[in-house]
């Protein structure tokens, strides 16, 4: 017993049916705590309650059956090492047949334990891959074919029955290059080929479906190494229908801002919010006599009249915040011509997070609205004969100076005068004679005029003066008195010298509140007064 490796021991069998190690072999000794002191005690008195417990009840199985056991157990050695253990209980008998003894040999199955725990992980973890592998092959959403070294497919994924149409025993056997149009075929085998010497490559393939429809994909062929060893191929098919779809869109919203861009007569821009250019349509060179590439790089709004910035400026940051469109004329600048009078229109554009990104703004020259719009108010406020202000001018002009004059306590006087018997001119020798008459009498008037005093024709033959800053009845008869002496020279039009006379009515500011209107009523009657009582002479309205 002392020579064998495996641990022996000897266990009585007391009548109580308690047990008591009667002998122990050397290599018990050396691999357990216990030692020859252990000779003679129970289980009881030397293992855990624990350990004892299940001693006692292995040890009791045997008495019971009359038979051999064995079990198998995990101990830890005197030096703390985990030892698998496989235990054979034997029952030794008297004469009469009892059991008075139990040998149990113990074994040591830790290195095949180890090897056996070992190959379940790795079978566990093969397992776990082969899943993984499993789902990634099945549920990839791109087509996936197993094929062969001469491109005989083997075998597919359920996204390769969706983007072929075929079951996979319809697809098994056939060489993947049947199902490539004919003007792919050479790429896919080259691509193949390729892959077979180790070079994966993406192609565009177009593939034949059951139905006939071709199905435009980008391929891949991928080795499955099995051991350092290739044993075919994994044929990735992307499926790019969609895909091309919207890039194809894409592409034309592109296309279609191009053609826009570059074919409308304004100026497209779009400017990100550092103000910097960041397109400007070719149009700019005809209509502000820059190329897009001397305006993309200069600082923000080195184009814009400096009066004009804070205007835009404004105008920008409240699109970009609110997401409102603006419309506002400013002054651009031109290359040769100077500030250009323009309209610019302003979109501001966001990107997916809300966030402004830039703005588009349409850029057109309005100058020659802008004039026109100057000629308009011109027409309105001037007298196309004589060049002088109209009634409506003089009278909003005069408006405000009366309103100016309430506060400075200044005064002012308001002059009605009309040709004497101005239709005799024109009945002599005719309209346009008196015409001339007309302008010429409006010029001289003019010339009359000096500082903020304005001289305005009301309608035919009939004028008005505003002498702005008059205080007394003295001072405005020395300026009629120059009209007067102004009007004596003859007026000379056409080869022909004309006298003409002028009757006058003065209305001088009330210290109460009037309006122009009202002193323009009392110099009319004063001069209606002054024709009646004697033409060529002024009359004064009383205040
Ligand atoms: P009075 O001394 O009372 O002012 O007599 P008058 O002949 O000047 O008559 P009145 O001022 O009432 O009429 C002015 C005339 O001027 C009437 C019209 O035929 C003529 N007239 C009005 N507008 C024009 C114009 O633009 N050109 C010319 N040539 N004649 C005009
Ligand atoms: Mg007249």
């Amino acid at each position: 017993m002392e020579g064998i490796k495996e641990m022996v021991f000897v266990v009585k069998v007391d009548d109580v049916c308690s047990f008591t190690y009667e002998f122990l072999n050397k290599a018990v000794m050396e691999k357990t705590l216990l030692g020859p002191g252990s000779v003679g005690k129970t289980f009881d008195d030397i293992h855990s309650k624990f350990m004892a417990k299940f001693l006692n009840e292995k040890y009791s199985e045997v008495i019971q059956t009359n038979q051999s056991t064995s079990y198998e157990d995990s101990f830890y050695s005197a030096d703390n090492k985990l030892y698998y253990s496989k235990t054979l209980l034997t029952p030794l008998f008297d004469d009469l047949g009892k059991c008075t003894h139990i040998v149990s040999l113990v074994k040591d199955i830790t290195d095949e334990k180890i090897a056996k725990l070992e190959s379940q992980g790795i079978q566990e973890r093969l397992e776990e891959s082969s899943a993984r592998y499993r789902s990634l092959f099945d549920s990839n959403a791109d087509a996936i074919f197993t094929v062969d070294f001469n491109g005989r497919i083997t075998g597919g994924n359920s996204a390769g029955y969706k983007l072929s149409g075929y079951y996979m025993n319809e697809l098994a056997g056939k060489n993947f290059i049947d199902f490539v149009v004919p003007e792919d075929k050479v790429q896919a085998k080259e691509n193949f080929h390729f892959s077979i010497l180790g070079n994966i490559k993406d192609s565009r393939l177009q593939i034949l479906n059951k139905t006939g429809d071709v199905v435009c994909c980008i391929v891949k062929f991928i080795p499955i190494n099995v051991k350092s060893k290739i044993t075919g191929f994994y044929m990735i098919a992307k499926d790019m229908t969609e895909l091309d779809k919207i890039a194809s869109l894409y592409k034309a919203g592109e296309e279609n801002f191009r053609i826009i861009a570059e074919n409308v007569h304004d100026v497209i821009i779009l400017m990100n919010h550092h103000k910097q250019y960041l397109y400007v349509s070719p149009s700019s060179e005809t209509i502000f006599g820059y190329r897009p590439d001397q305006i993309i790089g200069q600082e923000p709004y080195f184009n814009v009249h400096p009066e004009d910035i804070p205007n835009i400026s404004k105008a920008f940051e409240q699109a970009a915040k609110n997401g409102s469109t603006y419309l506002v004329q400013i002054r651009l600048l031109h290359n040769e011509r100077g500030w250009i009078w323009s309209e610019i229109s302003g979109t501001p554009v966001f990107g997916e997070n809300k966030e402004f990104n830039h703005m588009v703004m349409v850029a057109r020259d309005i100058s020659i609205q802008k004039e026109y719009e100057s000629q308009l108010k011109h027409f309105a406020y001037y007298d196309s004969l004589t060049e002088l202000p109209n009634r409506r001018y003089f009278q909003e002009y005069a408006t405000e100076r009366l309103e100016l004059n309430e506060n400075s306590q200044r005064s002012l006087a308001v002059l009605i005068l009309d040709i004497d018997d101005f239709k005799e001119i024109n009945d002599q020798w005719g309209h346009e004679t008196g015409d001339a008459v007309i302008q010429e009498f409006g010029f001289r008037l003019n010339n009359c005029m000096h500082g903020e005093n304005m001289a305005a024709r009301l309608g035919g033959d009939e004028f008005v003066i505003l002498l702005a800053d008059t205080e007394t009845e003295e001072q405005v008869a020395e300026v009629a008195d120059m009209i007067y002496q102004v009007m004596k020279e003859p007026v000379e039009v056409e080869g022909l010298s004309l006298n003409i006379s002028i009757s006058m009515g003065i209305a001088l500011a009330p210290s109460e509140k009037v309006s122009i209107s009202v002193m323009m009523k009392r110099a009319d009657m004063a001069m209606y007064k002054a024709k009646q009582q004697e033409k060529n002479t002024f009359q004064v309205s009383p205040t």
